[in-house]
């Protein structure tokens, strides 16, 4: 967000506004919200409370029923580290393994008004909405690759920004593949897409719609002072999976995506200001007893970094953060694995990635 908008200015959709009660810039003062945006129509207090615990930046969308327009009722406001200054915000943090508290794999990278979101993990939008960040959507989409783990927020994405009011289609990039799986999901969900159009809800006709790049290595967006590049990585048997590296004009950040240590992406990491990192505790590593459980060491080896040699990787980067995610902890702890990196060589700063973590 820029300075001058005013962190808190309540800002109200195209829709219908609530006008029971709309907070001013001098109300959310009294509550300390340094980067809150909300829009409510039912009695403040109580329902604001649980929303900001935690610090984090926060959208609050408290409607009495019927009361007021959900949708694009709230317009959110980006966190913010100093004016126009890049911050990564970690939306997900977890594997596969359904965890509360770690959501499926996302991060995002928010310049100002704009957000530029990596991946689509499970509970993707409710992340989103926790983090303060625009509930009909980013400004681009970057899938690393096609693992499920990875995209299983995209229809969430897709069809709950357009619900919320949406209207450009959502600008995705990412392998080959993404194509197909888009429409896939849109096929999935006609009935639904005729229903919200055709019906009551008179949805945005073809808001739900998404644009696809399909993409290579190299250069993938260049726009307003924000350059995306797509780093092909090593992830077992995925023909092709990205990392990806942002600069804006005051920070730079590499996103892993998943990948067993990748020279493209230790060369794209060099001298960068924030790495975030897949990982697991080498030390943990042992088959498994279940079925196929004996090829486990083999898989993590193919598919995945190792604390060590992530700790290796950043050594010869330096990176000035190393935030790691998407743990595979097996047990570990977090005091494992960055002695882990610290064993690999890497003795700057390194740290333990939380979903709404903001780096
Ligand atoms: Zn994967
Ligand atoms: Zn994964």
């Amino acid at each position: 967000m820029r300075a001058g908008r005013g962190a808190g200015t309540a800002r109200v959709g195209r829709r219908r506004a609530c006008a029971a009660a709309r907070f001013s810039a001098a109300a959310l003062a009294r509550v300390s919200l340094a980067a809150v945006s909300v829009t409510l129509c039912a009695p403040l207090a109580g329902l604001l409370a649980p929303a900001v615990s935690g610090g984090s930046p926060v959208a609050a969308a408290a409607c009495a029923p019927g009361a007021c327009a959900w949708r694009g009722a709230v317009r959110a406001a980006a966190p913010q580290r100093a004016a126009d200054s890049a911050v990564v915000v970690l939306l997900g943090t977890g594997m596969p393994r359904p965890d509360p508290d770690a959501s499926g794999p996302a991060t995002a990278v928010v310049l100002g008004r704009r957000v530029f979101l990596f991946d689509a993990g499970p509970g993707v939008m409710r992340r989103m909405a926790a983090a303060g960040l625009p509930i009909t959507g980013p400004t681009a989409l970057f899938v690393t690759h096609l693992h499920s783990d990875h995209t299983l927020g995209l229809p969430d994405l897709i069809f709950t920004t357009w619900v919320m009011g949406r209207r450009a289609p959502l600008q995705a990039y990412g392998p080959r593949g993404l194509r197909r799986m888009t429409d896939r999901i849109a096929a999935a969900w006609q009935e639904d897409i005729g229903l919200r159009t055709d019906g009551l809800e008179h949805g945005v006709r073809g808001g739900w719609r998404v644009a696809v790049h399909e993409i290579g290595p190299g250069l993938v967006y260049d726009s307003g002072g924000v350059r995306v590049t797509a780093i092909p990585v090593l992830h077992g048997n995925w023909p092709v999976a990205f990392a990806y590296r942002v600069d804006t004009p005051d920070r730079s950040v590499v996103i892993s995506g998943d990948t067993r240590p990748a020279e493209a992406l230790a060369a794209a990491a060099r001298g960068v200001d924030v790495l975030v990192h897949e990982a697991y505790p080498e030390a943990r590593v042992a088959p498994e007893a279940r079925p196929g459980g004996g090829d486990w060491p083999r898989y993590l080896r193919d598919y995945h970094t190792s604390d060590v040699e992530l700790g290796r990787l950043a050594a010869g980067a330096q990176p000035r953060l190393l935030v790691l995610t998407h743990l595979v902890r097996m047990g570990g702890t977090n005091e494992e694995l960055l002695a882990g990196v610290q064993a690999g060589g890497f003795t700057g700063r390194a740290v333990i990635g939380r979903d709404l973590g903001r780096y």
